[in-house]
């Protein structure tokens, strides 16, 4: 059996080098590393994806997060919604800009932000909501874009974990993650589902406007050569990380699908255990239905209920399977964002879920013998 890896990149690497080499040897051969043609390449590429009218690649996901929020044109005190389970990049530039984080708790089934939470928290000075598509499925988008026009606000997608999937309306309209809210941000950070070589993130909006203010701000806030209309940052993506994505984004599906089917072995080998609690989809597919692609699975997450999680931990580590906790700490918890408003009682989800959650490990090079394997680790501690 091959070692098990949490995201096994080296294996993915030696199935598309062959694309991917000669493509790198083609930026080093032009010397257009920064906004070469391969950049503007993906971005097209990207869009026709998505089905949005503008991505503005950045350096990284962080960036585009801050870069969103500058667009927006937030302002020192004006308070963002987000929620409380997640990584702290998240709330780390809502707080950089001297906004106001208002974190919030989060769903049992889907760890994805509460909506009623996010109603109880609004007030006067709410300008924003930042939901996260945690761990691969989409928030609650209709009933986020909802609140946000009953009150004026703007949503802003964090899309690091979910590029691909499809969020399904109501009605059964379907559109991708991150093309729904005013604007979105995502990540290519190496172990994400579209992931380059280093560092890189997007920006994605169809709004006309939005699109050419933040092309300003990426570029230190220039619209015409050494003019400086408005403070902005130095953000960019170089071109071979283009090169790469452009090469991964060919795959996106396809990679998409290894997660999904991965999730299904997970799925079937767990159903009827009553102390682990499997992922649930929104649109209650198990996100493995060919139509609609509802979940990524940037994670496999399970909740372990009855057992010690930390000691399912060790005893995976010490059969030689890597997992992770995300997140084992709240960010109202976090030294960093401590705010006296909080109320312990208002975190009920999420306080349950640190203990609770384990992500087992997930990429696109799963086989089934390391599934097996994986499984029936987890399944031997939990019977005990
Ligand atoms: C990875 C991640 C980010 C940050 O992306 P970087 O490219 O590492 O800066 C932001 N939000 C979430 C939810 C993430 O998972």
């Amino acid at each position: 059996m091959r070692k098990i890896q949490m995201v096994d990149l080296q294996s993915q690497y030696q199935n598309i080098k062959h694309i991917v080499d000669p493509s790198i040897q083609e930026i080093l051969e032009s010397a257009a590393f920064v906004n070469g043609p391969k950049v503007h390449e993906f971005q097209k590429n990207l869009e026709d994806y998505l089905d949005v009218k503008h991505v503005i690649p950045c350096a990284n996901g962080t960036d585009a997060l801050q870069i969103a929020m500058m667009g927006l044109g937030l302002e020192q005190g004006d308070e963002v919604i987000t929620a409380d389970f997640t990584f702290a990049a998240t709330v780390e530039v809502i707080a950089l800009l001297k906004l106001t984080p208002v974190l919030v708790d989060v769903d049992e089934d889907t760890f994805n932000i509460n909506i009623d939470a996010i109603k109880k928290a609004i007030t006067p000075k709410t300008k924003a909501i930042v939901p996260v598509h945690l761990f691969g499925q989409c928030a609650n988008m209709e009933a986020i874009m909802q609140i946000a026009e009953e009150h004026n606000l703007y949503v802003i997608e964090d899309n690091a974990q979910a590029i691909g999937a499809n969020y399904v309306y109501s009605d059964g309209r379907k559109a991708k993650a991150g093309t729904i809210g005013h604007v979105a941000a995502t990540s290519f950070f190496p172990s994400k589902n579209l992931g380059c070589y280093g560092d890189g993130g997007a920006i994605f909006t169809n709004d006309d406007e939005l699109a050419h203010t933040i092309r300003g701000i990426v570029n230190h806030g220039m619209y015409k050569r050494y003019h400086h209309d408005v403070v902005g940052v130095n953000s960019r993506l170089d071109s071979i990380q283009a090169a790469v994505l452009d090469a991964k984004l060919k795959h996106l599906d396809e990679y998409s699908n290894a997660r999904q089917k991965a999730a299904q072995k997970y799925n079937e080998a767990f159903k009827d255990n009553n102390k682990i609690i499997t992922p649930k989809t929104v649109a209650g597919c198990d996100g493995v239905c060919d139509t609609c692609d509802c979940h990524v699975f940037h994670q496999y997450t399970l909740k372990i209920k009855g057992a010690d999680r930390d000691a399912l931990v060790k005893h995976l580590n010490e059969n030689g399977i890597p997992c992770g906790v995300y997140y084992p700490i709240p960010l109202h918890r976090q030294k960093a964002y401590l705010d006296e408003r909080y109320n312990e009682d208002d975190f009920v989800v999420t306080n349950r879920l640190v203990d609770e959650v384990i992500s087992l490990p997930m990429h696109t090079e799963l086989d089934d013998e390391q599934i097996d394997f994986i499984t029936s680790k987890v399944l031997d501690f939990v019977n005990g």
